[in-house]
């Protein structure tokens, strides 16, 4: 049934099954790096919910995951409290819902202007956090529940292209995105099979895994890397916008990556979706989607968030791969 059909009774019985099942397949993604369905069929399924609770408000609940960022902290690294949260990101699956979001962007800021965006690849791994305290390198965190994550300082020194000094002494917090190259996930799995262990579902999840590691030896063996792309302090890099703090990092000695753009309307939103979707599969690395975010920090600030999401930026999700293989595997067989 449609969710504009339901009734309130049918919402009542669909809604606490649906939020359980979501509940674990988030479990699975999160907390043990072994997701057990296609991301796009979680995320179906989690779009009904938004949308169930978007119709029958009467039914939401402060712990639907609707309204948390990621699953709960239970491995056994230490915890860190993030002082910042670290959030997750609104979706959307079409350029049509990308101008949706954008047009209600605007009429919250009440201006006129369409604002500048800088665009960003959505790189398939999973955020990380580095602290620096006077140009050294303080402290690695994972998200976890966006208030508490892990402590996974020791293993992140293991990465090269992360800067244990910087060239300035500045006591700053630096986000980013680490994850796995392609050829290096291809590589860890065929050893693993060779060796007779599980292999890992895709490069993210093996990234998850080898970050969040009890013994920093067994990561250093995992051939990981970063991309940053965000510092939630901007001023004190001493920077106004998005596209300069990815400069500033760069120029930091952070790895960051080189397809970033500055745009300003639909064409050149639509241009830049366009050639990474045909680019995609050239990447040495994954990427699930683009990022669209405000340039202007000010305007970003000004923008805030929802408890669960950034309202300055928003993924643009590919359409999933897999899902075409097993469209066209039905298809073969009719
Ligand atoms: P998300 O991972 O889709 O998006 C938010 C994240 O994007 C940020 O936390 C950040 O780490 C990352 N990111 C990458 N590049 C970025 C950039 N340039 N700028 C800013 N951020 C960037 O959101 P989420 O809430 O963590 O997870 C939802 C995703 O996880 C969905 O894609 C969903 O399909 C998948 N998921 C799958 C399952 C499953 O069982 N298959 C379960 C849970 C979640």
């Amino acid at each position: 049934t449609s969710v504009e059909q339901l009734t309130l009774d049918q919402a009542k019985k669909e809604i606490g099954p649906l939020r359980d099942q979501i509940t674990q397949w988030g479990k699975e993604y999160y907390e043990q790096d072994n997701p057990t369905v296609e991301d796009y069929v979680y995320d179906r399924q989690y779009q009904r919910l938004v949308q169930i609770e978007q119709r029958f408000p009467e039914l939401q609940t402060t712990d639907s995951p609707t309204q948390r960022v990621g699953g709960e902290v239970e491995s056994q690294l230490t915890k860190v409290r993030h002082e910042i949260p670290m959030l997750s990101m609104g979706d959307v699956f079409s350029i049509e819902e990308l101008m949706d979001f954008n047009q209600r962007q605007q009429e919250n800021r009440d201006v006129d202007v369409e604002p500048e965006y800088n665009l960003e690849l959505k790189i398939d791994g999973l955020s990380l956090s580095l602290v620096y305290e006077n140009g050294k390198l303080v402290q690695g965190s994972t998200r976890g529940n966006g208030n508490i994550g892990e402590d996974v300082t020791e293993n992140v020194k293991t990465i090269k292209s992360v800067p244990q000094v910087l060239p300035e002494p500045l006591s700053v917090e630096f986000r980013g995105e680490c994850y796995m190259p392609k050829e290096s996930f291809a590589k860890l799995n065929a050893q693993r099979e060779a060796d007779g262990q599980p292999v890992f579902a895709n490069p993210r999840n093996a990234a998850a895994g080898s970050l969040r590691q009890l013994d920093p030896k067994v990561t250093a063996k995992r051939d990981l890397d970063t991309f940053m792309y965000y510092v939630p302090e901007y001023q004190k890099i001493g920077v106004t916008t998005q596209a300069e703090a990815l400069d500033k990092m760069r120029e930091l000695g952070f790895k960051v990556n080189p397809n970033n753009r500055v745009v300003h309307n639909r064409q050149e939103i639509e241009d830049y979706i366009k050639e990474y979707t045909a680019k995609r599969d050239q990447l040495a690395y994954g990427i699930d989607g683009i990022v669209e975010k405000v340039n202007d920090l000010e305007t970003e600030e000004a923008l805030g968030n929802t408890v669960k999401v950034p309202r300055w930026e928003i993924a643009y999700k590919f359409p999933p791969e897999e899902q075409a293989t097993v469209v066209r595997d039905i298809e073969w067989t009719v």
